[in-house]
């Protein structure tokens, strides 16, 4: 019989309807090969049955008995509702434990046959199970003679792990070998299983330790794809040209002794690392990253200043607009008599400075024409900036604000770069990212860590508010305002009810749902809480000109308390605001309420950030005390990346990285061990000549992702 191609889409194979095929699609399942790469999540071994005379205090295992008896009581002392049992298979019986389940009698009626899988506690000397999983023996039947192990799949509604289990384990017989694509060194050295086999074992393994190591051959795979494209991407980089910049280290010191205050040890080393990237012959694509308020900014105009004293220009961009004029405001207190020509660019405004103590605002064609004609060196804007219609002379050097790449060949198209020649590229990002991430996701870029804060910062004090202490709270809060200070309160999307399953909400559903939340949280601050206080409002639905509007008034102190969604998370710098109060504290990532914290703290005033939260949960609380407790964002961003994996870094978008990476991202060993791999198979085949099968695979995979 001829093996079935894995391209073949399921609805041509044999026994499967329309209706399956369109549940599938749910999970993202079209083809043959989909189904295969559509890996268990966990594994049910319900073979080893214990007889219950063997169970002793401390054990976790399986055992299948007959119910005898069941009851609920009432826990006199604790408000709770207990249901008690007593199991029994041929050996003896034991009492099972369920807390606040009542309707555990209504399923397991007294001669119901059912594996109990709980842990044996002890008390007054008896041992019992406590709160024990449970599963039907009748549905148990058809699990148990699919053998020892037995995957549970990611489900979908009507398309349970028992149907998956059906139509993988013959296709898994029937359909033709996968392509084995690792070197057999890499696979020998890293002790992995081969394509086919990892495949069989990895749906049906004879035993747990079978299982894991096919997943961690997955997992490799990609993380080993990974590392090749950012090998290639660093050394696409090596073979083209950038403007020599060399910075005059004299003039440098001289401006750094010209500032207000002494950089910290880490500015200073960072400072080094992107004046020497400027001194090379090849382009600089660094990120430099550190806190909020680490003090990036001036890292980063420092080394602008030096590269347009030499006669470069230099394009800074922003997220915002809000942001770019703060920069521009920033180069100016610090640069502004250097004598060097600094410009505002943004879609309603353009400004210039030469250096002479005056500032003006100019029309933008002037901007332009003075960008054109090299005299205005450094450009502040945002990413409009790098669109065709601004010209530059003689483009040396590019600084992004919290965007971590910029491609090559984007670059290359900037008109004013040197004919041949690519502009160096600088990123800050205030975004801690955890060590593993640092060396696959973003193995392509250098980095520069600013770890620490300028000295002599007052710390925020940081509170968890029980919800009893809620108006204690506000009328903090308020005492605060009327003293001329302002507030942001931050709102997370309301979960959404159970009908409307997370899963099937759409984009744009929970931005609407956010939405709400801020609406209601508004009408209840400006109406009932803080009636005489302005109260403002800000979110994602609205234009860009209306969240201008409403930061400008927030900046200007018309608005004393802003609330947000999670909008506000991007740099706005409003000095004046003391308090950072966060809802629903406990949905939000650590590395996020980090930044949000950031926002206050940046002026001379105490600043105070109030978690309020409703899960009430004693691991939601540790949770959120470890921001009180945490040094800085990159630990926090560890403990993130730990409890809530990749995905809060990188977003859902991050589309094209395979879920196994995405998962094994935190596994620090195997990321070292798939960086030497890929080094190794580099340097014994350059090019990858010998690997065709994986040259072209790293082709796929790189076209696939989109980490830009
Ligand atoms: P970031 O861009 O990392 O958020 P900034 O460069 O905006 O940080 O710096 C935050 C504030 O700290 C600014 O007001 C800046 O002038 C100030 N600052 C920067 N470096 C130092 C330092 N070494 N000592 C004291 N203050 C500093
Ligand atoms: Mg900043």
């Amino acid at each position: 019989m001829p093996r079935i191609p894995l391209d073949t889409p399921l609805g041509e194979l044999h026994g499967v309807g329309p209706r399956f095929v369109s549940k599938l699609k749910k999970l993202g399942i079209t083809t043959v090969r989909d189904l295969l790469w559509h890996f268990p999540s966990r594994y049910e071994d319900w073979s080893s049955v214990a007889k219950i005379a063997e169970l002793k205090p401390g054990d976790s295992r399986t055992i299948r008995a007959r119910v005898e008896k069941i009851n609920v009581k009432k826990a006199w002392r604790r408000r709770m509702l207990i249901v008690e049992a007593v199991i029994a298979d041929d050996s003896g019986s034991i009492k099972a434990i369920w807390f606040n389940q009542p309707y555990i009698k209504n399923i397991l009626k007294p001669e119901t046959v059912a594996n109990f899988a709980g842990k044996v506690a002890v008390r007054d000397g008896k041992p019992y199970l406590s709160n024990p999983a449970y599963e039907l023996a009748d549905a148990l039947q058809e699990t148990k003679h699919t053998g020892r192990l037995v995957p549970i799949y990611p489900e979908t509604k009507g398309l349970t792990s028992k149907g998956l289990r059906f139509l993988t384990l013959p296709i898994l017989e029937n359909a033709e070998p996968a392509e084995e694509f690792l070197p057999e060194e890499t696979l020998k050295v890293n002790r992995l299983p081969e394509i086919n086999q990892a495949l069989k074992s990895i749906h049906f393994p004879t035993k747990l330790s079978e299982a894991e190591s096919a997943r961690r051959r997955f997992a490799f795979e990609d993380l080993f794809l990974l590392q090749l494209n950012n090998i290639n991407l660093r050394s696409t980089l090596l073979k083209q040209k950038a403007p020599q910049i060399k910075v005059n280290g004299g003039r440098l010191k001289e401006l750094i002794k010209g500032l207000p205050f002494e950089l910290t040890a880490s500015q200073n080393k960072a400072l080094d690392e992107i004046t020497s990237d400027l001194s090379a012959r090849h382009p600089m694509n660094r990120l430099l990253q550190g806190d909020v308020g680490s003090g990036k900014t001036i890292v980063a105009g420092l080394a602008a200043v030096c590269a347009s004293e030499e006669d470069y220009q230099v394009a800074l961009m922003a997220p915002t607009e809000i942001l770019a004029r703060q920069h521009y405001r920033t180069l100016l207190k610090f640069f502004g008599d250097s004598g060097i020509g600094i410009g505002l660019l943004i879609s309603k405004e353009a400004r210039a400075s030469y250096g002479e103590g005056l500032e003006s605002a100019f029309s933008k064609p002037e901007v332009l024409k003075e960008l054109a004609a090299n005299r205005l060196k450094i450009i502040v804007g945002t990413h409009a900036l790098i669109q065709s219609s601004v010209k530059f002379a003689d483009l040396g050097f590019i600084i992004v604000d919290e965007q971590h790449r910029f491609g090559v060949a984007q670059r290359a198209a900037l008109t004013g770069a040197r004919p041949g020649a690519i502009p160096h590229f600088l990123s800050m990002s205030a975004t801690p990212i955890p060590r593993t991430l640092m060396m696959t996701v973003f193995g392509d870029l250098d980095v520069s860590l600013i770890p620490e804060l300028p000295k002599g910062r007052k710390e925020i004090i940081t509170k968890i508010v029980a919800p009893e202490n809620r108006n204690k709270a506000y009328g903090f809060i308020k005492g605060q305002i009327q003293r001329g200070r302002q507030a942001f309160v931050i709102c997370p999307r309301i979960e959404p009810s159970e009908a409307e399953n997370e899963y099937l909400l759409t984009k744009e559903e929970e931005k609407n749902l956010e939405i709400k939340s801020v609406k209601e949280e508004f009408d209840k601050l400006s109406k009932r809480i803080f009636p005489d206080l302005a109260v403002g409002m800000l979110h994602g639905k609205m234009t860009a000109k209306e969240k201008e509007e409403v930061m400008k008034k927030f900046s200007a102190g018309e608005i004393g308390v802003l609330v947000s969604t999670s909008v506000v998370e991007v740099g706005v710098d409003v000095p004046n605001a003391t308090i950072m109060m966060i809802e629903g504290a406990d949905r939000f990532g650590l590395s996020q309420l980090y930044q949000f914290r950031g926002r206050v703290g940046r002026g001379e005033h105490q600043s105070f950030c109030f978690l309020f939260s409703e899960s009430g949960s004693r691991s939601g609380y540790l949770r959120l005390n470890s921001l009180l407790t945490a040094k800085n964002g990159f630990e926090l961003a560890e403990e993130d990346l730990k409890l809530r994996g990749p995905g809060e870094f990188l977003g859902q978008e991050q589309a094209g990285m395979p879920d196994v990476a995405m998962r094994s991202l935190n596994n620090l060993e195997l990321v070292k061990a798939t960086r030497e791999a890929a080094e190794e198979v580099l340097r014994s085949s350059p090019g990858l000549r010998e690997y065709p099968r994986l040259r072209e695979k790293l082709r796929e995979f790189s076209s696939d992702i989109h980490l830009e």
